[in-house]
């Protein structure tokens, strides 16, 4: 397939094209019959600002809207819980008393990560790499013994794209070592390291940027409401050598070309976590600085927490903000690595997944779902939760979606989880990493045992026909034991 045929019609991307993963919330409501999500209802539509926040149109900008929750359009979200069925119904006591909320005692290891051979072939291939072009004169592996697996020099440990000299901020490139900004900040960048070379998804990677492997979608009517052909991909399994390397080498040229900025996205860009822009040889990625205020510039991420007993934690909500950050990260090099190839060709869809975006499919992929406090607090005072990527919500006329979630035939039970708090401890530590290295994928994806189901009304779009893609025609796939009020409790 040649990019060629990738034509992108009349429209050029913008900023309103990304609006597919806006998640739409349950209606507010005290009553017991508050389980509804219309998400035709004008009042509950979650909306962006389009008109500020570019600072140039020429640039498209991949966005993240549900990285965190979006800006809510009016003021009937006022309560804290911002109508997450989650807290809501839940509330911050039971979800504390079953380990969601603060961990007593926050255990991690400080160069966690490399026990095991699986992120050691990558990290080792890198650290070769980086002697043969001159960036650094030797690999020491420190502590390596024979028969044991030897532990990685500590500045392999940060892949090239997240070092020192690709931050734009003063506190963080100019910093030496008993800077403590660039410290602090060092266990998300690792742990974003070992989540960009995890064997798990080097093939996403890699059958992603291989433009041939590609094969058209058809479904009637769809090509001619974009105005283009689709393209779908599959992630591949048992790459050879040869073909890890390709990714490996992939993601040190984009080192090389990309820089990490910050903006305080607070009244611009609420919505926002991170995004990306640039094309070949000049990659951005943008992250809401607030998040790096909480991880390593000494702000409390729970000072805008609401008053409850026995209280948000600073400490386990920094480890939130930190796994989210290090994940944010990732989505967005998932974006840049396409960028820098094939910009401005639209994004493939995997397989026929019903909306195209690398950096969620990513997270789909990785976790199971898609992982996100579940309200817009950046310093993540109360859960994280994980629900199903792509989410009801969708602009109609968005070039990025395929159809709507009825006409796709997926359900209208709509669930969240709580993550628990070991989950999100468990990434910093080496055990962790080697439970990876045994088990795989699976130690990636966090135990569903509470949450909620909501119903989902969803319509078919104007121009559809009411015929559904699939037999499920909107009934659940499977039972969830949720009780009258839709709570799913398996503890
Ligand atoms: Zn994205």
């Amino acid at each position: 397939m040649s990019i060629g045929k990738r034509d992108l019609g009349d429209d050029n991307l913008s900023l309103d094209d990304t609006d597919m993963e806006i998640l739409a919330l349950p209606e507010e409501a005290d009553t017991d019959d508050d389980d509804k999500m219309n998400l035709d209802d004008s009042s509950l539509t979650l909306v962006v600002d389009h008109d500020s926040g570019i600072d140039d149109e020429s640039y498209s900008d991949d966005t993240d809207f549900n990285r965190s929750s979006p800006t809510l359009k009016t003021g009937s979200y006022t309560k804290w819980h911002e109508g997450d069925p989650l807290l809501r119904k839940i509330g911050l006591e039971k979800l504390n008393d079953r380990g969601y909320v603060n961990l007593e005692a926050i255990c991690t290891d400080r160069t966690f990560g490399y026990p095991g051979d699986r992120a050691l072939n990558a990290a080792r291939w890198r650290a070769k790499y980086e002697v043969q072009i001159g960036l650094c004169s030797q690999i020491i592996e420190e502590g390596k013994k024979k028969g044991k697996y030897g532990k990685l020099d500590k500045f392999h440990r940060i892949h090239p794209i997240f070092r020192q000299d690709n931050w734009t901020s003063d506190d963080l490139l100019m910093g030496d070592e008993s800077n403590c900004s660039f410290n602090k900040l060092k266990p998300v960048l690792q742990l974003a390291t070992l989540l960009l070379e995890d064997e798990t998804m080097v093939g996403y990677i890699f059958n992603m940027l291989d433009v041939d492997s590609h094969k058209e979608v058809t479904f009637a009517g769809v090509e001619n409401r974009l105005r283009r052909n689709v393209y779908g991909f599959q992630q591949r399994h048992n790459l050879s050598g040869a073909e890890r390397q390709i990714v490996w080498k992939d993601l040190c040229e984009l080192s090389k070309t990309l820089w990490w900025t910050e903006k305080d996205m607070t009244f611009e860009k609420e919505s926002f976590h991170a995004y990306t822009r640039g094309e070949q040889g000049t990659i951005e990625i943008v992250l809401d600085k607030r998040h790096l205020d909480y991880v390593c510039r000494e702000v409390s991420p729970t000072e805008d927490a609401i008053d409850w007993k026995p209280g948000s934690d600073d400490d386990s909500a920094r480890l939130r903000v930190m796994f989210n950050l290090a994940t944010t990260m990732i989505h967005e090099v998932m974006h840049a690595l396409w960028r820098n190839k094939y910009y401005p060709d639209y994004e493939p869809f995997y397989m026929d997944t019903r909306a195209a975006e690398l950096g969620f499919q990513w997270e789909q992929l990785l976790y199971s779902g898609q992982i996100d406090n579940p309200t817009s607090d950046r310093g993540s005072p109360y859960i994280l939760s994980i629900s199903k990527w792509p989410s009801p919500g969708e602009k109609e006329d968005s070039p990025t979606i395929l159809m709507s979630h009825k006409k796709w035939g997926s359900s209208n039970a709509y669930q969240e989880f709580a993550v628990e708090m070991s989950f999100v401890q468990n990434m910093f530590t080496d055990e962790f990493w080697a439970e990876v290295d045994r088990y795989g994928i699976s130690k990636f994806w966090p135990r569903r045992m509470l949450g909620v189901r909501s119903t989902v009304v969803s319509e078919y779009w104007e121009a559809e026909s009411p015929i559904v893609r699939g037999p499920t025609d909107g009934r659940p796939s499977s039972p969830d034991g949720a009780d009258s009020k839709g709570i799913i409790d398996r503890h």
